[in-house]
């Protein structure tokens, strides 16, 4: 079964003037399809055939198939990126979130100064992300079509840093793109979701091994 384009979370013209219709047209209908369509032609009739996109990510990294983690890699991270973005976005997150993001960063400021400082700071194309691992929330920035998922890392939201995301609205202006979307498109809402499930996450794997190292303990005495 091939796989589709997903639509978008949002009418087309949803995010004007942050982000164009036209920037959107571009962006998801040829970028993002053009990934698909060429995933699409990669995988039938291969071990990927069947796979969730996931899995065809993974996989494709560990035996470095190149071609094939690039596009599925680009698709799942497009999909992301779509559901990191909402109209009237940006502003403050509230909730368990914000606590977590002022205790890590000192200040919401200062977390949005870092997020930019990643996402100006990846040289080329790729992608600035807020993650969540055992350590935390963290910052990064992946290189063209990698991302953190390949760490075990939990996905929390990512803002595409290529060129095709900007130089319609914004040019050459990677800066002015990145403060448009902390302030008027990023959606906290989707971020606090993943949030909630990667503490979930982490806090059962923690849970687990604290219940093996016991069980070893009693084995032990
Ligand atoms: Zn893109």
């Amino acid at each position: 079964m091939s796989l589709t384009l997903a639509p978008l979370p949002f009418a087309l013209n949803a995010l004007a003037p942050h982000m164009s219709q036209e920037t959107l047209e571009i962006h998801h209908g040829k970028h993002h399809k053009a990934y698909v369509d060429k995933l699409n032609t990669l995988t039938p009739g291969t071990r990927y055939e069947g796979k969730s996109l996931e899995a065809i990510v993974k996989m494709s990294f560990d035996a470095g198939d190149h071609v094939v983690f690039n596009n599925a890699a680009q698709v799942f991270n497009h999909d992301f990126f779509w559901n990191s973005l909402k109209p009237a976005g940006g502003g403050e997150p509230t909730g368990s979130l914000r606590t977590a993001l002022d205790e890590k960063f000192g200040s919401f400021d200062a977390f949005k100064a870092a997020f930019k400082e990643a996402a100006l700071g990846q040289f080329g194309s790729g992608w600035a992300w807020l993650c969540y691992n055992i350590d935390g929330l963290t910052i990064t920035k992946t290189s063209n079509a990698e991302t953190p998922l390949l760490v075990n890392s939990r996905l929390l939201m990512t803002c595409d840093v290529w060129e095709h995301a900007y130089y319609v609205d914004y040019r050459n202006r990677r800066a002015d793109f990145v403060d448009v979307f902390l302030n008027h498109l990023v959606n906290w809402d989707f971020a606090q979701a993943n949030y909630d499930a990667a503490t979930a996450h982490f806090k059962a794997v923690l849970e687990k091994q604290e219940a093996t190292q016991a069980a070893l303990e009693q084995d032990v005495a």
